[in-house]
């Protein structure tokens, strides 16, 4: 492919291949918004990977604390777990697209990351009954065809303002950050799942979530989905 061989040339002889790909601001290979209005209150949580057996554990703590939040669900992920799926949508929370199988897309063709994300779109509507507006790069990774193929499907890109590094963090440290990096308009990334193991140790995020959801609260956010922190009118 000389094309795509000169263009990634091009990116890497400036530098940004990197940023191109990765950045979270980044939207050289499709559209993508990273928060929302920095004038309001606002915060949203976002979960990707999911769903997963630790999912209604998180579901109880939101309710709890009668907060909505964006799930980033894998196609493979819902079909695992279509009950799961459907309690999600039920308890009110917003299903995002995070592709099927949780892929890198770089160096993969066009054609590859349509059926993706195609493939979880697909899935998380005949399951759920509701259909994700907004899709996640699985970790982030932008590439050539993207574009064309969230056009095809309706889809925004949503990066994130904070990434929890739930995954490898101990909750207490998760807390802090989010805490410290809390922010009107900011959209929270953290996981209720794992892209391909089964039963994910998610107590990380189920203890940072149920810590900062009350004391964000006490500072003045509002906790609203990602529809909603990018669109607040609708
Ligand atoms: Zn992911």
């Amino acid at each position: 492919m000389p094309l795509l061989g000169a263009a990634a040339g091009i990116f890497a002889a400036a530098g940004s291949l990197a940023y191109a790909v990765r950045g979270r601001s980044s939207a050289v290979f499709a559209p993508s918004v990273y928060r929302g209005d920095r004038k309001r209150r606002a915060l949203a949580l976002t979960f990707d990977d999911g769903p997963s057996e630790a999912t209604p554990a998180l579901l109880e703590i939101l309710a709890q604390h009668q907060v909505p939040a964006t799930f980033f669900m894998c196609g493979a992920n819902v079909r695992r777990h279509p009950k799961v799926a459907r309690e999600v949508i039920s308890a009110g929370h917003e299903p995002g697209n995070h592709s099927d199988s949780h892929p890198r897309f770089d160096f993969r063709s066009p054609e590859f990351i349509y059926g993706e994300i195609a493939l979880a779109q697909e899935t998380i509507v005949q399951t759920t009954g509701a259909a994700p507006k907004f899709f996640r790069a699985p970790y982030g990774v932008r590439w050539f065809g993207l574009r064309r193929a969230q056009e095809r499907l309706g889809l925004m890109g949503v990066m994130w303002t904070v990434l929890g590094r739930d995954w490898k963090w101990p909750s207490n440290r998760v807390a802090h950050l989010l805490l410290h990096r809390a922010s009107n308009g900011a959209i929270f990334c953290l996981h209720d799942g794992r892209e391909t193991l089964r039963a994910p140790d998610i107590r990380a995020t189920l203890e940072a979530v149920e810590y900062v959801v009350p004391k964000l609260k006490e500072r003045g956010f509002e906790f609203e989905t990602v529809s909603r922190i990018l669109c607040p009118r609708n």
